[in-house]
């Protein structure tokens, strides 16, 4: 059990730097300032969030990121850190069902919150696949027990950590993919996509990544999904004001260059009009391909990452479509994935081949199904998330952006949103260019780097490299990886690291 502050045994007049206002950013500064640090948080853009940023446009309120809000005690420990509880700032709504599913057969597929449920849906496609996905569920809770439970929080800095855990990672088959590992207990083949999207969810390709990511699927029967009315945005402005009553300064609007290292000692953080920032402690929640290739003085040292830049695999790109529509789609479910025809060679387009195809498959957000105040009365606020190749493509997004962007007005209108194009307005979209110009993300990749096996736990970027003594890293590209619950979990893991290296 940790100790904070007020506990004296931290207490430390130190201060610290964190630099990036992600959610792993925010976490890590509420971590380190409960630990005693004098701790500012510093952030290129105008608001706090990252990812997690909110647009308006007339009328119409959009989170331009994560929804899906699993694992719901990783926030509640964040304002416990900060003197309160969650349930006295933000509403968390259990939803049912978690996700809808539209196949291009026009069949439909409800993921539902209690088993029983789910179990009437597979029903409708194989009677068979009701035991299986019973196995299935029994097999992600095995690997949870283990992936999640055991090894989220922990530093994997270590070579001896990671041939520690190397036989349970082959016990429960870490060296099969998603794909394979739902495929060994599910027949239907719609069944079979459906319950394999869960790595796209943290930037990966169902079919290269390691199945230890199928623990998702108990992760989400344990917690269940959750919505946080107001969106996302609103969880993120709750805990910046609470940041701020804890004395967290919060300065935005400051894109940090470069660190000043001086005997493997982050000295300063140099702003990019000049202005020199001094610490104790340095917390990154840059990109870490970002921090090592624009930010840090050297390169990341071979044993913080351990393959080569040249064999990196990055996560596949965003295309994101925002809009209104001028009345409610009351059949549209929160959350809606609407799946093409295409599903390996699709991916494989994307992720391998680089190629933007004329067909997609999707992801739709409908905030307005559990929270009407996202629109004007009467209307409808929509996301739809398209994967894309990242900016290893070459792909004139000017050109495209415009056109995909029919396409899915289009594709849904012929589907589960008729006269969509009639009645949508207010259209606006994000691209992979957008990512690598906004949050720095190198590649314009969604999700940072890939979750293959070859790059996760040992394998991913390090809470800390040993080249800099006092720098820390944490978000979607260090162990664990990201999505919320990955990047909330990599701050408890810097702070397991600071306090044993004693750097207060
Ligand atoms: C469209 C979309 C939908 C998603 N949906 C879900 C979901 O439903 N559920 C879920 O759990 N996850 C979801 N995710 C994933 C999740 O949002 C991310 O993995 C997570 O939010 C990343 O957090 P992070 O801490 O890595 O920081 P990031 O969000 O990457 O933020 C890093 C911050 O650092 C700032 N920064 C970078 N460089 C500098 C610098 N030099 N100086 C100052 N500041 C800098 C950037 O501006 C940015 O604000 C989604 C992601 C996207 C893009």
């Amino acid at each position: 059990m940790l100790q904070y502050s007020k506990s004296n045994k931290y207490k430390s007049k130190r201060n610290a730097i964190v630099i990036g206002g992600g959610i792993g950013g925010i976490a890590a500064a509420i971590r380190v300032n409960a630990l005693g640090y004098k701790t500012t948080l510093i952030e290129r853009l105008s608001a706090l969030g990252g990812r997690a940023q909110v647009f308006k446009k007339n009328g119409y309120i959009h989170d331009a990121g994560p929804t899906v809000l699993t694992a719901p005690f990783l926030f509640d420990e964040l304002f416990t850190l900060l003197g309160t509880t969650r349930e006295e700032h933000v509403d968390f709504r259990a939803l049912d069902p978690w996700y809808s599913y539209y196949f291009h057969t026009g069949e439909t597929f409800d993921y539902r919150a209690e088993v029983p449920d789910t179990l009437e849906e597979i029903r409708k496609f194989n009677f068979d696949d009701t035991k299986n996905y019973l196995r299935l569920l029994a097999a992600s809770e095995k690997i949870f027990d283990v992936g999640f439970t055991e090894l989220s929080s922990k530093p994997f800095n270590n070579l001896s950590t990671m041939i520690l855990q190397t036989p349970n990672i082959l016990r429960l088959g870490g060296y099969r993919t998603v794909s394979q590992f739902v495929n060994s207990y599910l027949k239907h083949p719609l069944l079979r996509k459906a319950f394999s999207i869960h790595p796209l969810l943290v930037g990966g390709n169902p079919f290269s990544t390691t199945s230890i990511y199928s623990l998702i699927h108990f992760l989400e029967r344990k917690w269940g999904v959750h919505f946080c009315m107001g969106g996302t945005g609103n969880l993120i402005r709750s805990l910046y004001e609470l940041m701020c009553q804890n004395q967290i300064d919060v300065v935005l609007e400051t894109d940090i260059a470069r660190l000043e290292v001086s005997d493997k000692i982050v000295k300063y953080a140099i702003s990019s009009t000049g202005t020199k920032y001094e610490a104790d402690l340095f917390i990154s929640n840059i990109d870490p391909p970002t921090l090592f290739d624009e930010v840090l003085p050297y390169k990341r040292s071979p044993f913080n990452k351990i393959l080569p830049d040249s064999l990196t695999t990055y996560s596949m790109g965003l295309f994101v479509l925002f809009f209104g529509t001028k009345k409610r789609y009351e059949n549209i479910a929160h959350h809606t994935i609407w799946m093409g025809k295409r599903f390996k060679s699709l991916l494989t387009d994307i992720f391998k081949n680089k190629t933007l195809s004329d067909d997609f498959s999707l992801y739709l957000h409908r905030p307005t199904a559990t929270d009407t105040s996202f629109a004007p009365k009467g209307n409808d606020s929509f996301y739809v998330l398209c994967p894309v190749p990242n900016l290893l493509a070459s792909i004139n997004w000017k050109v495209e952006g415009p056109k995909l962007s029919q396409r899915i007005i289009e594709a849904l209108d012929k589907t589960i949103m008729p006269d969509l194009s009639k009645h949508y307005v207010d259209d606006f979209f994000m691209t992979p260019e957008d990512f690598r110009s906004d949050y720095r993300s190198t590649h314009g990749a969604g999700f940072s780097i890939a979750p293959s096996l070859t790059q996760s736990a040992w394998f991913r970027y390090h809470n800390h490299d040993s080249s800099y003594k006092n720098l820390f890293l944490v978000g979607a590209g260090t162990h664990p990886g990201a999505g919320m619950p990955g990047v909330l979990c990599s701050a408890k893991v810097i702070e397991e690291l600071i306090i044993n290296k004693n750097i207060h």
